[in-house]
């Protein structure tokens, strides 16, 4: 077999030479048990058991997400709890992050459980306080009969139930089923090119950041964001309190994917691709293009990215996934995404411990496959005037040259590790931190295995200490070589620091 470095001709130029091995030599024998892609997984009923979390967390979960279009806050502080306790005991760190509701439409109350929307009925959506029926349902909005006009497509719960709007009396609308289905309280309404005037982030998601902060989530996710700006009152209120958890900006309008670049900056921790409200607002056979192209813009930026929903959608009742679903799996790995995200198949379905298995099974096997060395050198733009970047790309770069072992970053913030993973090293790039917060944010980071080690201040002293915990850690061997890679904070320009180390 070819291996990638044999078919990019760039890669001899630095190695002046090809070598006849499928992977870096050494690095899969030694740190076989180190999965790269991250694991979300969304906690709901079907989960927020603790002993469902915990064979959650040994199957491989990296980071939990609390939806907060879901459950109350009591049930919220609960699994928190029981997550920190579980990991604890587990010696298994895994971060959490607070999903916000957002300017999502919802239907009302559904009382009596699950209704049957019936293709072909006629059913009227009324601004009104009451409890929904086959055919009426509740949208607390009152401006709906302004919005909508005859002729315009209204979709119920992720798309699944399609109505046609053929009358509206000025205060309700009254619509054809053209496809039907299930509906319950709570579930999403989208109105694909019609803009329903709501605030970007409401009383509500503010009050969700105040719950994030208080219970320090790892990362919040913003929804429907449509532009950069949409973020402000989010980053304000937690300027407000003292607080830097990292947001995650869910991309899941068109506008939102028309303005990546400057959402990517803006967010502090990343991106979400998030497919389900995305797949609804924009033709269905636009996704894949689109996940290519958030993905490589957030890639472009150094930022982290999750891809989501649907990734194992049979599994919310089947115990084996499709093959369509392992490839998109894969597919996602392929597209460069830091991590892969459950949602129905954890927190409503029948087999949440299995999908995580499952998760990790695929990432493993396409972790073996991935174009490392076309990511080192192309996944990040070379700017000459960014020394982090220089000096981190290098570091990748003869970690591959000289079979290094590891790349070992001491960091307080983590964002060294991230820039070093942001070219998608094929060994591991072990983050060396003595906060267990920044421990927990880098369990969402492609490739890199933080752990927590309190350390020196003494440069010569930290750099032989990080020596000491890859072998510690498992990462590398005595006699191996390592490269080790930090930001001097006295020098204020970054990461600016890369020694290639022989471990004692
Ligand atoms: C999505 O739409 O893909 C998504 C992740 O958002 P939510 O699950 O909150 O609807």
């Amino acid at each position: 077999m070819i291996s990638p470095r044999e078919r990019d001709p760039r890669l001899q130029a630095f190695t002046g030479r090809t070598r006849r091995t499928e992977s870096i030599p050494g690095v899969n024998q030694i740190h076989s048990e180190t999965r790269r892609t991250k694991i979300v997984a969304t906690v709901g009923p079907a989960s927020w058991d603790p002993s469902v979390l915990e064979q959650m967390i040994i199957a491989g979960v990296d980071v939990f997400r609390l939806n907060f279009s879901h459950g109350d806050e009591a049930t919220h502080v609960r699994v928190i709890k029981d997550v920190r306790l579980i990991s604890e005991r587990l010696d298994k760190e895994v971060g959490i992050l607070g999903d916000l509701p957002g300017p999502k439409l919802r239907v009302g109350e559904y009382p009596q459980g699950v209704v049957d929307i019936i293709h072909g009925s006629t059913v009227t959506i009324t601004p009104d306080d009451v409890p929904g029926t086959e055919t009426l349902i509740p949208v607390d909005w009152p401006e709906l009969a302004q919005a909508l006009s005859v002729e315009d497509t209204v979709y119920l719960a992720d798309g699944s139930i399609r109505l046609r709007v053929v009358a509206n009396d000025g205060r309700t609308v009254e619509c054809e089923v053209e496809v039907g289905g299930p509906l319950s309280s709570h579930k999403g309404m989208n109105l694909p090119g019609v803009e329903a005037g709501l605030d970007s982030v409401s009383e509500d998601d503010l009050r969700w950041v105040e719950f994030a902060v208080a219970n320090q989530l790892d990362y919040i996710a913003v929804s429907f964001v449509r532009k950069a700006e949409d973020l402000d009152p989010v980053l304000n209120k937690l300027k407000e309190l003292r607080s830097d958890i990292p947001i995650i900006a869910k991309i899941e309008k068109p506008q939102a994917a028309d303005a990546v670049e400057e959402i990517v900056d803006r967010a502090t921790g990343g991106i979400m691709v998030a497919r389900g409200d995305l797949g609804i607002e924009v033709p269905l056979s636009k996704v894949p293009v689109l996940q290519k192209s958030l993905i490589g813009a957030a890639g472009r930026a150094s930022k982290t990215v999750i891809t989501a929903t649907q990734m194992l959608a049979s599994m919310v009742s089947a115990k084996r996934p499709t093959r369509a679903e392992v490839t998109d799996v894969a597919t996602a790995i392929y597209d460069g995404t830091d991590a892969i995200m459950l949602s129905e198949e954890t927190a409503v379905g029948e087999f949440p411990v299995e999908a995580v298995r499952v998760m990790d099974q695929i990432a493993r096997g396409t972790e073996t496959d991935l174009p490392y060395w076309d990511w080192v050198l192309n996944r990040v733009p070379q700017d000459d005037q960014d020394v982090s970047d220089s000096v981190t790309q290098s570091a990748v770069i003869a970690a591959y040259r000289l079979n290094l072992q590891a790349i070992v970053v001491p960091t307080a913030s983590g964002r060294t590790a991230k820039v070093v993973a942001a070219h998608r090293p094929q060994v591991p790039v072990l983050a060396v931190t003595h906060s267990v917060r920044t421990q927990r944010q880098l369990k969402l980071i492609f490739g890199v295995r933080p752990v927590v080690n309190d350390q020196t201040t003494e440069i010569r002293n930290l750099l032989y200490e990080c020596a000491d915990d890859a072998v510690r850690f498992g990462a590398a061997a005595s006699g191996d070589l390592i490269a080790i890679v930090a930001g001097l904070s006295d020098m204020k320009l970054g990461t600016n620091l890369f020694e290639v180390h022989r471990v004692p």
